[in-house]
């Protein structure tokens, strides 16, 4: 059961490691730093949050500065959106998610 568990931590360890640093999917379903709005966007280094406005980089310093998901098509990357807005407003009455 241990080994298991490790096995799957350290694959997911590897992959972040790897997203740092190659080229992302175009679509990505981002979590805003400011105000915690879940939405799509396609920008390759940052996004523009479309509810408070604020730019916030994907990665600084070599770490990741957002919570970000990528995907190769919008469909992907909005039925994620969805579903992680689903996720947070479970502990939160407001829906997380930003309608287009
Ligand atoms: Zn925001």
């Amino acid at each position: 059961m241990d080994l298991v568990f490790q096995k799957g931590k350290k694959d997911e360890e590897q992959r972040d490691r790897s997203l740092l640093g190659e080229k992302l999917y175009p679509y990505k379903a981002v979590m805003c730093r400011n105000c915690g709005r879940i939405q799509v966007t396609r920008g390759e280094e940052m996004f523009r949050c479309r509810n408070c406005g604020k730019v916030c980089r994907y990665r600084k310093y070599g770490k990741w500065n957002v919570k970000l998901k990528d995907f190769p098509t919008f469909e992907e990357a909005m039925m994620e959106a969805k579903r992680w807005a689903m996720e947070e407003s479970k502990n939160n009455s407001d829906s997380y998610l930003m309608k287009e």
